[in-house]
């Protein structure tokens, strides 16, 4: 029987995953100076945690979940974006009573959608992403906003614009709510089943529709920037005046409409505009989500926050043919000759790793030529050859691989030539 790697997944194999490291730390680094702490929350919520929050009539209640009982009937899900856990467990363990306001969070790790498979969508991603909950200042719409353009910026990705709107409070959404209703009712059945139910539910993602996108009810619909009323304006004009402030470009888009139901005020996107980059161009969603601790039972509290992929992260990388190369090289490869030094080199291996030098030696007893085509291969900085002769004097050969100088050193001196 074959196995197979299951659709919509990958394997990080371990000329990759160092990558995938790098940006982990890359972001953790700048979360760190930005006093963001780390949350760890579990991979599997009770189904309805996700209905309530993310909403019923998106794609990802309807049609993504990876939901099943379990052994006590309970109905659980996988998964598939990370804001409802972290504000869930906000308000389970009364984050609003800390003494520091607002808190200030962020998380990493796989995501689960069923999703179609295609470039730069699978079904498991890992997310990396921020919330900031208990402030709506509009300051720290902007800083999160910063926060996520740093995590880019200092990856190396040169090709990216931040898109921004405003969805407004409720009372504006809900004035353009009836505007979208008004204006679609009459026509609506030219239009797929999923947006006959939204009309209902949920109009605003009627918008968002994939399938009736090109209709020309579409263009002409009402547009939110009509709707927002005079506070939710005066909101987002001081989260774009932040936003100079920081030196952070923005292309405004009325039309920008996030995939989850939680969002009001600051909606945005990351984009790629990397020519090389495909259908699939956004690399980074986030907003305010006013409103969503109360949706599930705790007190108010106002929060902001967004969610990348590392997988399109990389893709991007690649696209603006900035792929990194530069993996992490050996500091150290020990060629040994004959028993007594490899017994020899094994012990000193050991004080080289101690000291924090990456150091390798040959495990499948090659004779010395393949062993230095090893060192090659892996790109040692040093090749410390140890043989007969060298055991006696206690000295090594040490190899200095970019110079390509040899010398003689005592044992005691080679961590000295080391650093
Ligand atoms: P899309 O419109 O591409 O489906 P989304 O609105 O569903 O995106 P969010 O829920 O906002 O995406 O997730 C935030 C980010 O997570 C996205 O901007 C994207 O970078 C990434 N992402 C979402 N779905 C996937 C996926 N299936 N595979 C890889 N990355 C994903
Ligand atoms: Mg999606």
């Amino acid at each position: 029987m074959n196995f197979k790697v299951p659709r919509g997944t990958q394997d990080i194999l371990p000329d990759a995953s160092w990558k995938w490291q790098r940006i982990e730390k890359i972001a953790r680094s700048i979360c760190d100076v930005y006093n963001y702490k780390e949350i760890r929350t579990p991979i599997f919520e009770q189904t309805e945690l996700f209905q309530r929050t993310v909403g019923d009539t998106t794609d990802i209640v309807q049609k993504e979940m990876y939901t099943f009982t379990d052994r006590g009937d309970r109905s659980m899900t996988l998964r598939p974006e990370g804001t409802a856990p972290v504000v869930r467990s906000f308000v389970e363990n009364k984050m609003f009573g800390y003494a520091d306001q607002p808190v200030k969070l962020y998380y990493t790790g796989p995501m689960f959608r069923y999703e179609r498979q295609q470039a730069g969508r699978y079904r498991q991603f890992v997310q990396f992403g921020v919330e900031a909950i208990g402030s709506d200042d509009p300051a720290i719409d902007a800083e999160v906003i910063e926060l996520a353009m740093t995590i880019y910026k200092r990856s190396g990705l040169s090709d990216v614009k931040l898109v921004l709107n405003s969805l407004g409070d409720k009372e504006s959404r809900t004035a353009h709510r009836d505007a979208l209703v008004a204006h679609f009712s009459p026509n609506i059945e030219e239009f797929c089943s999923d947006c006959q139910n939204r009309l209902e539910k949920n109009p605003l993602r009627i918008l968002d529709c994939k399938v009736d996108r090109e209709h020309p009810l579409m263009k002409a619909a009402p547009s939110l920037a009509d709707f927002l009323n005079e506070e939710s304006s005066a909101y987002f004009e001081k989260v774009k005046h932040y936003l100079d402030l920081a030196g952070i470009e923005y292309e405004y888009d009325p039309n920008l409409v996030r995939g989850l139901d939680y969002y009001n005020h600051t909606a945005f996107e990351i984009m790629s505009t990397s020519k090389g980059f495909g259908a699939i161009t956004t690399l980074c969603g986030g907003g305010r989500y006013n409103g969503l601790t109360e949706e599930i039972g705790g007190p108010a509290a106002p929060g902001i926050g967004f969610a990348l992929s590392i997988e399109r992260l990389l893709l991007a990388l690649e696209a603006e043919d900035k792929a990194w190369t530069d993996e992490p090289s050996l500091d150290v490869y020990l060629v040994t000759l004959g028993d007594q030094a490899r017994a020899k080199g094994f012990e000193l291996l050991g004080k080289l790793r101690e000291n924090g030098l990456r150091s390798e030696m040959d495990y499948m007893n090659r004779k010395i030529k393949a062993q230095m085509k090893s060192a090659d291969r892996l790109q040692a900085n040093y090749v410390v050859v140890i043989g007969e002769e060298e055991v006696l004097e206690n000295v090594v050969q040490l190899k200095d691989m970019t110079a390509g100088q040899q010398k003689k050193v005592s044992i005691d001196e080679l961590f000295d030539e080391l650093k």
